[in-house]
């Protein structure tokens, strides 16, 4: 049976262009596990994104978002580095990829293997030109 999602709707993880969904449910789990984590609302600016979508949006080469791994996200109320550490705190994520972003959300996804990162405008820098740890 599939994940149901405990603290979001389907839609909040569809495509925000087409509404299509693809969110695999080992990201679903680990987003909610997060949501109980940070005890406070968490905003998904963007997480599952058809081909089309992605090629429009994406800053790198290869996204995991069209693979339905991953999310952008915001906590309303958080800093990046609170945010940063909460997600370090998911073992999905922490063995997974987290990206800091200076325009003030995180980038999770449950790919298998750890990566981390930041952005500064649109320039990609180490995770540490944003956040500590
Ligand atoms: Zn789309
Ligand atoms: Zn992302």
């Amino acid at each position: 049976m599939a994940y149901q999602l405990r603290h979001f709707e389907e839609r909040e993880l569809a495509c925000r262009h087409c509404g299509l969904q693809g969110c695999t449910d080992e990201l679903k789990e680990a987003l909610d596990d997060y949501r109980d984590r940070v005890k406070l609302p968490v905003v998904v600016n963007d997480a599952f994104r058809c081909t089309v979508h992605n090629a429009a949006v994406s800053l790198v080469a290869k996204s995991q978002h069209p693979e339905g791994t991953a999310a952008d996200i915001h906590v309303p109320g958080l800093s990046l580095q609170e945010m940063y550490d909460a997600a370090k705190r998911i073992p999905a994520f922490q063995y997974g990829g987290i990206g800091v972003y200076d325009k003030g959300f995180i980038h999770v996804d449950v790919r298998h293997g750890i990566a981390r990162w930041a952005f500064v405008g649109n320039v990609e820098r180490s995770a540490s030109a944003l956040v500590i740890g």
